[in-house]
């Protein structure tokens, strides 16, 4: 199964795609578990690309087509080989993140898509756990951490980071089969909790 996690930043998509996969392992199942951008050593090097250099490094095109070839390497090199074998892979972001992202302004969601359909054949997880925090809460964890990626959020206002948030809502309602919204908000061990129940039907 391919699993993906979403949402902004501060959400706790790291920590808990952590939790999650250890929760699976102990039920068995071999997890790999991976990021975007990122995930293959191909698209680790367009990550440093992306994530270095300030947020006018790229134009908008420019960004969204480097988010898709990191995408179609990471898919051919590490998520379609682990799958085959069996095992569950879990992605700290994925395609959505790009259309939240990289679709806003300039390039429109249909784009993205068009993107991903030539680069990845469009090839879509099987869930998309998106984690959803009241926006104080998301701003407060975010500013409490630092990263490779502070550059990249700090250019970016707050109205940007709403567009974003309103984007994976949309996205959870246009495709509820796949795309689940969860409450992040609480302790770690309760939206572990509600990310398993998101996936009780695959794992059953
Ligand atoms: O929260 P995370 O560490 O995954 O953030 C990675 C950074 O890359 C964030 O600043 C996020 O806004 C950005 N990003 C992006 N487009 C994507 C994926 C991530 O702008 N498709």
């Amino acid at each position: 199964r391919f699993i993906t996690l979403e949402g902004g930043e501060g959400a706790g998509k790291s920590t808990q795609l952590r939790a999650l996969a250890s929760v699976l392992r102990a039920r068995g199942l071999e997890v790999v578990e991976t990021r975007e951008p990122g995930g293959s050593e191909g698209a680790e090097a367009i990550r440093a690309m992306l994530l270095t250099g300030g947020a006018d490094r790229w134009n908008a095109r420019a960004e969204a087509l480097l988010f898709a070839a990191a995408r179609a390497d990471h898919i051919e090199k590490t998520i379609r080989p682990a799958l085959a074998r069996g095992a569950w892979v879990l992605s700290d972001r994925f395609l959505d993140s790009s259309r939240a992202y990289q679709g806003q302004g300039e390039l429109t969601d249909e784009d993205i898509l068009a993107l991903h359909r030539i680069g990845s054949a469009g090839f879509l997880p099987d869930r998309t756990l998106f984690l959803t925090l009241p926006e104080a809460e998301a701003e407060a964890r975010a500013h409490a951490r630092d990263g490779d990626v502070s550059d990249r959020i700090g250019g970016r206002d707050r109205s940007f980071h709403r567009a974003v948030a309103d984007a994976f809502v949309r996205f959870a309602a246009d495709e509820p089969a796949r795309v689940r919204a969860i409450d992040a908000s609480g302790a770690a061990e309760a939206v572990t909790a509600r990310l398993l129940a998101a996936l009780d039907d695959l794992l059953s």
